[in-house]
């Protein structure tokens, strides 16, 4: 019976797979918390998984009345680690699958997709990210720096406070100087404060020819990309994804 029963799972499993895509049930191996509403998940990684820094998949909780809700979020392991990581930013107001994942202990599964992303390292520029938006750009300097390729490219970051500054100390270390934040909502002596604004963007672009990366919610996406355009940045270089 057991048999049978496995049979037909397998069987499940193969033809939703020829329907919608490869399917990964991964195990996880660790959940921290490393910002107030942020955590890192680390699971395992399927044989001959594969994807380019930048990249995301859809990740669904393996569990009842969760594995068909999907979202999309992003590697930020490397693609040569045994592991997969991911960092989410969690919306316990949405009710939803980031709320959920708050539930996560090890052991506990996920189901994870075909790979998709819009942003992949093209060339040395300016990375700026507001909040989670930072994730596409955690593999892609962890990426440079494994190659000793990190160069001159350097990370805007803007958060309401210090305490959501995401990987801080990580960055610190990748980029040194070149890692400049922003907080709306506290003053420091150490970072700028306010919005991101065009005066902001002149200080910190220095070469407009080099490659913009862009990646946030909407309304900020939106507001940087009319001031980027004030500042003449020409579009075929800007690299954009939104949250
Ligand atoms: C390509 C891509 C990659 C991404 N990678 C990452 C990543 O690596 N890390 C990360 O943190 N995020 C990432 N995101 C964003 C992430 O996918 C969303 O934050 C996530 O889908 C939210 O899921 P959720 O189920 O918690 O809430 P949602 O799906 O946003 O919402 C669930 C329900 O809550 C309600 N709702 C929606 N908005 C609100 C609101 N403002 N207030 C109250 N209720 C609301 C709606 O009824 C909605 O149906 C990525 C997005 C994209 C497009």
């Amino acid at each position: 019976m057991k048999n049978i029963l496995g049979f037909f799972k397998n069987l499940f499993n193969k033809t939703k797979e020829a329907l919608t895509g490869e399917i990964h049930t991964v195990k996880v191996k660790k959940v921290k918390k490393i910002t107030p509403d942020v955590l890192q998940i680390t699971t395992e990684k399927p044989g001959n998984f594969e994807f380019t820094p930048g990249q995301a998949t859809n990740v669904a909780i393996n569990k009842a009345n969760w594995k068909n809700k999907e979202r999309p979020f992003t590697f930020t392991s490397l693609p040569e680690d045994d592991h997969l990581e991911f960092v989410i930013k969690t919306y316990p107001s949405h009710e939803g699958v980031t709320n959920e994942l708050l539930n996560l202990k090890e052991n506990d599964e996920l189901i994870i997709r075909d790979v998709y992303g819009a942003i992949t390292y093209k060339g040395e520029g300016v990375f700026i990210a507001g909040g989670a938006g930072v994730t596409p750009f955690i593999s892609i300097f962890r990426d440079l720096k494994s190659k000793n390729k990190i160069g001159n490219n350097k990370l805007l970051f803007a958060n309401k406070a210090k305490k959501d500054i995401i990987l801080k100390k990580d960055f610190e270390d990748i980029l040194g100087s070149n890692f400049i934040n922003i907080l709306s909502d506290e003053k420091t002596k150490e970072y700028e404060h306010g919005f991101i604004t065009e005066d902001f963007l002149k200080k910190h672009i220095d070469d407009p020819e080099k490659y913009i990366y862009i990646c946030g919610p909407p309304p900020m996406m939106d507001a940087l990309e009319k001031q980027l355009k004030k500042l003449n940045i020409d579009k075929k270089h800007i690299v954009r994804e939104a949250f």
